[in-house]
């Protein structure tokens, strides 16, 4: 091992000694004002997972390629998939772009099999990122909110498997399914007896949000920074009833990524 030895002065280092100490209390000091948030955002409050009802994500849907969720047949997603997982203040709003990290889908290679399943794109095209240029959703997710996730998540790899994690500890499609709210196109289910089923499960109070005619679009469910549930204290934007559309396939592409793939089978 290296070692530096310098010959000194004590009547130079000790007045030098004391400026390190004070310029290392400075430093601290600054420190722990600075918010986490980085890019001069204060830190966040707490977390919320945002869900996406496939069929009402994929009503638009323009165009099919391998990538798109809404278009693997008969493997396409039936249950909520994620869209992120968004840091949020307390008081309104939230940060964004909270560092200068650029997404490197490498990073998360070992998660892919399971983003691809519960995380999946539902467009062909870009998506803006946080650098003026644009990229995939995931890149688009975790430059926007995941950066912004320390110091709770730090990290790419960390922001993608805390959110995989937390989504498959409450799963709402088996609460809902399990309460009779089943996806259907003729049904139409109470909003509040939907919410009451997500807050048996989950002990919370969630936000649905609605498309047009009350078709789901978004179900979010909030999180403490210590990753307990906490209600939403978010207005619904649904009609008094409500519909789970049942998805209609978009058509398949060569090559799309199946969505009911279990490991075991694909090896
Ligand atoms: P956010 O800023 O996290 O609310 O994400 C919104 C951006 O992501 C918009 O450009 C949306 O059109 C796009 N977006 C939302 N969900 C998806 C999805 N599942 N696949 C691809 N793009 C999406």
């Amino acid at each position: 091992m290296a070692s530096f030895y310098i010959k000194s002065n004590p009547m130079v280092v000790a007045p030098a000694v004391f400026l390190l100490l004070a310029l290392q209390l400075v430093a601290v000091v600054l420190a722990a004002e600075t918010p986490s948030g980085g890019g001069g955002q204060k830190e966040f409050d707490y977390f919320v997972l945002a869900l996406q009802w496939p069929a009402t994500s994929c009503k638009n849907t323009g165009k099919c390629c391998p990538a798109n969720g809404c278009c693997r047949g008969a493997d396409s997603p039936t249950e909520f998939t994620i869209h992120g997982l968004w840091p949020q203040y307390n008081e309104k709003g939230w940060p964004s772009c909270c560092t200068d990290a650029v997404f490197n889908q490498n990073e998360i290679s070992l998660l892919s099999e399971d983003i691809e399943k519960y995380w999946p794109t539902y467009r062909c095209g870009t998506t803006s990122n946080c650098h003026g240029t644009k990229g995939s959703f995931w890149a688009h997710e975790y430059e926007k909110h995941g950066t912004c996730a320390a110091p709770v998540i730090v990290g790419e790899y960390d922001y993608f498997l805390t959110t995989l994690t937390i989504f498959s500890k409450y799963n709402v499609t088996k609460a809902l399914s399990d309460a009779g709210f089943v996806a259907s196109n003729t049904e139409k289910y109470p909003l509040g007896d939907v919410v009451d089923a997500v807050k048996n499960a989950t002990n919370s109070t969630p936000k649905i949000s609605c498309a047009k005619k009350g078709a789901v679009k978004e179900l979010w469910i909030c999180f403490d920074k210590n990753f307990e549930p906490r209600d939403c204290d978010l207005a619904n934007s649904c009609p008094e009833f409500i519909k789970l559309p049942t998805y209609e396939p978009q058509g398949v592409v060569e090559g799309a990524i199946p969505w009911i793939a279990d490991a075991e089978e694909l090896i």
